[in-house]
């Protein structure tokens, strides 16, 4: 019996999980020899590939000056010089950053704040949150409250989870006279909007327009409620942009990132508030502090791994290179658009999305993508590649011809069901 409990894994009927020894560049390397290229860059982290030197150089040196501190009472450098960089990048005066160590938590924290936001102001029971049909926001409690209600990832946990409002994302000018209405009614037991930017991510890949995600903080503002943007899947270049929030030109009132945050070197998220977030915690009275303190919050290797990331950013074309993968990624993709059992094709950034017409089967296309020399697992109904932004131009074709020949395999296969 194995000793590794394995995540989204029916451990007795899932296939064994192939081992890799290292990775290198954009690919993973297996036990046999077998190089794969990380086309999902290890859960959308890896923006710089694998262990590029300038992120080993920084965190080697961390290792050997400070693994770790707490940063309850105490403060170093690595985090005071990352703090003030996530400010600098963050659109408005999304300025006061509150780190944890995961993406999930980083939403915990998020809707903490919000609900005390309210609390701290003498307003009484907006302790609630809209949230949106396709969404993921985490695993723990009450990122899992904001999931998609009808997801069956959380589906045992109905009568354990808090009661949330979730909709759907408005599309026609009837659905946002109707959300619009919907907020109105309930106003006075929300605390604010939970939405992932432009592109739900783990929920399938459902993208929305700028023009939709700028009416629902319309929306937000007309009434009073706190936006909370969710860009640990589409923050740190993903979607083309430094943050999704910023081609929308919206600000949220708080941003939680992660995933991508640290070049996929170590764990690490943040919490991002708005001044006037910040400001309803600040008091005489010790009651109105945010309580709240991971213990490996602000991990002085964590932080120099965002911060080397950083660098990168500023110091190699990264998002020149995001775009170059769209338009490869749309050029080699869109002719699928219309093929059998193909709903939609859809590309943002360096996410690329086929969209099929039923629930595929992981375990089979992992391996048929492992045969072709590729690493992609498809989630839900959709195919898709979110490769590392340093991905070079033949991993790329060798992983959208991977796609394309799935899809053309895809008729053969649905019919031995
Ligand atoms: C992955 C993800 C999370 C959770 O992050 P973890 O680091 O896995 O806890 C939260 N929100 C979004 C949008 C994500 O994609």
């Amino acid at each position: 019996m194995p000793n590794v409990w394995r995540p989204y894994c029916q451990m007795q009927t899932a296939k064994l999980p192939r081992t890799v020894v290292s990775t290198e560049g954009n690919c993973l390397v297996l036990e046999d020899g077998t190089r794969l290229v990380d086309g999902i860059s290890c859960w959308w982290t890896t923006c710089h590939g694998h262990r590029h030197p300038h992120m080993i150089s920084a965190v080697e040196q961390q290792l050997h000056v400070m693994p770790h501190v707490m940063l309850g009472g105490l403060t170093h450098p690595q985090v005071e010089r990352l703090a003030e960089r996530i400010a600098k990048i963050c659109p408005g005066d999304l300025d006061h950053v509150f780190f944890s160590d995961s993406g999930s938590v980083a939403v915990e924290v998020a809707m903490k704040m919000a609900v005390q936001f309210w609390i701290n102001q003498g307003v009484r029971g907006r302790d609630r949150f809209l949230s949106f049909v396709d969404s993921y926001h985490g695993d723990t409690t009450g990122a899992m409250s904001i999931c998609d209600p009808n997801d069956g990832m959380h589906a045992h946990f109905k009568g354990f989870l808090l009661e949330q409002y979730p909709r759907a994302i408005p599309v026609s000018e009837e659905e946002f006279a109707e959300f619009e209405h919907f907020v109105l009614q309930n106003t006075e037991c929300l605390a604010g909007i939970v939405i992932e930017p432009l592109v739900q991510a783990a929920g399938g890949l459902r993208f929305h327009t700028p023009q939709q995600l700028k009416r629902i903080e319309f929306i937000a503002r007309a009434h009073n409620l706190l936006l909370i943007c969710d860009e640990v899947a589409t923050g740190f270049g993903r979607t083309g942009k430094m943050f999704a929030s910023e081609i929308a030109d919206v600000v949220p009132d708080i941003m939680c990132i992660g995933k991508g945050m640290s070049g996929g070197m170590l764990g690490i998220a943040a919490t991002v508030a708005r001044r006037h977030v910040f400001d309803a915690f600040q008091s005489q009275r010790d009651e109105d502090a945010l309580m709240h303190g991971p213990t490996f919050m602000g991990n002085p290797m964590a932080c120099a791994a965002a911060n080397a990331s950083l660098d990168l950013f500023e110091n190699e074309p990264r998002l020149n290179q995001v775009a170059e993968i769209a338009a490869t990624c749309l050029r080699k993709l869109e002719p699928l658009r219309g093929a059998p059992h193909v709903r939609d094709v859809r590309v943002l950034g360096a996410f690329a999305v086929v969209e099929v017409e039923c629930v595929l089967d992981q375990d089979y296309w992992m391996t048929f993508f492992v045969e072709r020399g590729v690493w992609l697992r498809p989630t839900r109904d959709v195919f898709y590649i979110a490769p590392p932004f340093t991905i070079q131009a033949a991993e790329l074709d060798t992983l959208c011809d991977a796609v394309v020949e799935a899809v053309h395999r895809l008729e053969s296969h649905l019919k031995t069901f």
